[in-house]
């Protein structure tokens, strides 16, 4: 929820709160009333079995393209890919809407994220959320997920082989979303994306096009950067706007 300093801030702006994009659901009809018991004959003698068909496999981890959100949020949890499933108390896989039009993605999870299985918590989650709630977003609305969905011993950067082996999962996370936006928070978030070593200051500020879907994306600087280093909240600010008039179909760079 907004707070009262940043209501006032964005009315100030005539920045109108944000609005959910689906309508609310609509109620059931009632069921019709059950028909009336009938007599049932008693059915003829079974025909010898039809011989059964040969099993199919059921849809593998090893192609998580064809997984849909309950399919993929087991194989997650279930993951042994990389020696990140060693040390991880759980998996943390993604929160949020589903459906929704802008997606953030982290880096990994940390120490707190690792114990909630939630990413983004804590003061930088705290912040993330106040960032959203200054363009009239709740972190409902929006999904939220990391590179990496277990956490790296000491909050260490993820190695590139990490990242490869964690891949599948979150390019199906972005092919259910279907997300009109990409925000990368972070460095490390950024240039796995984009393949690129290029700093956060020189990629934020413009739209990238991610893989081949050509998903615009965004980067902005991490809220655990922002707490450390809080000058750079201003820039951040400009990021946010820039999003901003992008989901109401501005044209922007
Ligand atoms: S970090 Fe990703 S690839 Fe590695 S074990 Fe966890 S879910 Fe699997």
């Amino acid at each position: 929820m907004l707070d009262e300093r940043r209501k006032a801030c964005l009315a100030a702006m005539g920045i109108p709160l944000w609005e959910l994009r689906r309508p609310a659901s609509v109620e059931s009809p009632e069921l019709p009333a059950p028909p009336p018991e009938i007599e049932v004959e008693p059915p003829p003698p079974a025909e010898p079995p039809a011989p059964a068909e040969p099993a199919r496999p059921a849809p593998s981890a090893s192609d998580p393209s064809v997984l849909d959100w309950d399919g993929l949020e087991t194989a997650v949890s279930q993951c042994r890919a990389c020696s990140l499933c060693e040390t991880r108390t759980q998996t943390v896989f993604g929160v949020g809407d589903r459906q929704a039009r802008l997606m953030i993605i982290g880096e990994a999870p940390g120490a707190e994220e690792d114990r909630q299985g939630e990413p983004f918590v804590g003061r930088a989650g705290q912040l993330l959320n106040n960032m959203l709630a200054a363009i009239g977003l709740s972190r409902e609305q929006v999904y939220i997920a990391n590179i990496l969905k277990c956490r790296p011993p000491s909050n260490r950067d993820p190695r590139a082989e990490e990242v490869v082996a964690c891949s599948g999962w979150l390019a199906r996370q972005i092919a259910l979303v279907e997300p009109e936006l990409i925000l990368a928070v972070g460095g490390v978030a950024a240039k796995n994306l984009l393949d690129t070593d290029q700093s956060v200051g020189r990629l934020r500020g413009r739209v990238h096009a991610l893989g081949e879907a050509q998903v615009p994306l965004r980067v902005t600087y991490h809220p655990a950067y922002l707490l450390r280093r809080p000058e750079e909240k201003a820039k951040a600010w400009d990021d946010l706007q820039a999003i901003w008039r992008q989901l109401r179909g501005e044209a922007v760079q």
